[in-house]
C-alpha cells in the first residue's frame, strides 16, 4: 500500500551514512514516522525533500511493520530560518511541540497549516517571534483536547473585569473580586468569627489584563487562518508568553529540550 500526502520533516535521526529514519507532520495522517533510505546519496531532490523542515510532497510504501519512503519533493525549505539561530530554535521548538500534540494515524490539517504559517511568518516577516510562539502553543494544545475555559470567571461568571487571574493548572479565568475574596466561614456554625477558615482562590493564577484575556480568547476561538492577525504590547506578549508555557507545562507533563534551549537564545 502507498500513501500519498503533504507533510513537514520536523525530525531526522541519522542511522548511517546513506539511512535515516524521519518523523513528519502530515496533512492527512498526523505524526508518522519513515525510513528513507540512501537519502543521502540518491537524487538531491529527495534529499533534500527529508530534510529538517522541509515542507515535501510525500509518496510513503507501507511496509509491514514500518513505513519507507519512497520519493519525496520539497514544496517549501524556509531556507532563511538557517541563517538565525534564534529563528531556527523556535523553529525547531515548535517542531517538537508538533511531536508531541499533534495525532497520529489521523488527519492534521489545521496543526500542519498553523505550524507552516508560523515558519512564514518567522521566515518572510518582521512580526515578533514574541507573538507567534503562544499562538501555536495555545492553539495546538487546543488542537489536542486542551482547550481552556476562557469564556468567564469560573466562580462568579463575570466576562470581563479589570484584572481577571489564569489558573494554568485548571485552564480557567477568575476574575480579581474573586481571586481575592477571603471568605471567613466559622467553624463551630456560631457568629464566632475568632475559628474562622480563610478560603483563598482555588489555585494560584496568573494576573493578567482584559488585553490578554482578549488574545486568549483570540487565539482559542477564530478560525486558524486569522490566528496570527492580533497585536499586543511588548509586556503583555512577554505576560502572554509566560502564561502559555505554564499552561503548557502543567498540561503536557514533559521537558522540551528545544524550548530551554530556545531561552538560551535569548
Ligand atoms: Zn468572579
Amino acid at each position: 500500500m502507498k500513501l500519498n500526502t503533504t507533510g513537514l520533516i520536523i525530525k531526522e535521526q541519522n542511522l548511517d551514512e546513506n539511512d535515516k529514519i524521519v518523523t513528519a507532520l502530515t496533512k492527512d495522517y498526523g505524526v508518522i514516522k519513515a525510513f528513507a533510505k540512501n537519502a543521502k546519496n540518491i537524487r538531491k531532490s529527495l534529499s533534500t525533500g527529508v530534510s529538517l523542515l522541509s515542507f515535501s510532497k510525500l509518496d510513503i510504501f507501507v511496509g509491514k511493520e514500518s513505513y519507507i519512503i519512497n520519493d519525496a519533493g520539497s514544496i517549501e525549505i524556509f531556507f532563511e530560518l538557517r541563517k538565525d539561530i534564534f529563528k531556527m530554535a523556535m523553529a525547531q521548538y515548535f517542531c517538537e511541540l508538533a511531536g508531541a500534540l499533534c495525532p497520529t494515524d489521523a488527519p492534521a490539517n489545521e496543526q500542519l497549516s498553523i505550524i507552516l504559517n508560523a515558519l512564514h511568518l518567522l521566515c518572510k516577516t518582521d512580526k515578533t517571534p514574541l507573538l507567534i510562539k503562544p499562538c501555536v502553543e495555545l492553539r495546538l494544545l487546543c488542537a489536542a483536547g486542551y482547550m481552556p475555559d476562557l469564556v468567564m470567571c469560573s466562580t462568579c461568571g463575570a466576562y470581563e473585569q479589570k484584572t481577571m487571574h489564569f489558573l494554568p493548572k485548571s485552564g480557567k479565568l477568575c476574575c480579581a473580586e474573586c481571586y481575592n475574596k477571603t471568605v471567613f466561614t466559622p467553624e463551630d456554625g456560631t457568629q464566632n468569627y475568632s475559628h474562622a477558615n480563610k478560603k483563598t482562590a482555588p489555585e494560584p493564577g496568573v494576573e493578567i489584563d482584559m488585553g490578554i484575556v482578549t488574545a486568549l480568547r483570540h487565539i482559542t476561538f477564530v478560525p486558524a487562518a486569522k490566528l496570527f492577525s492580533f497585536e499586543l504590547p511588548q509586556e503583555s506578549l512577554v505576560r502572554l508568553n509566560q502564561l502559555t508555557e505554564l499552561y503548557l507545562a502543567y498540561t503536557v507533563q514533559q521537558d522540551f529540550v528545544t524550548l530551554k534551549f530556545l531561552k538560551g537564545c535569548l
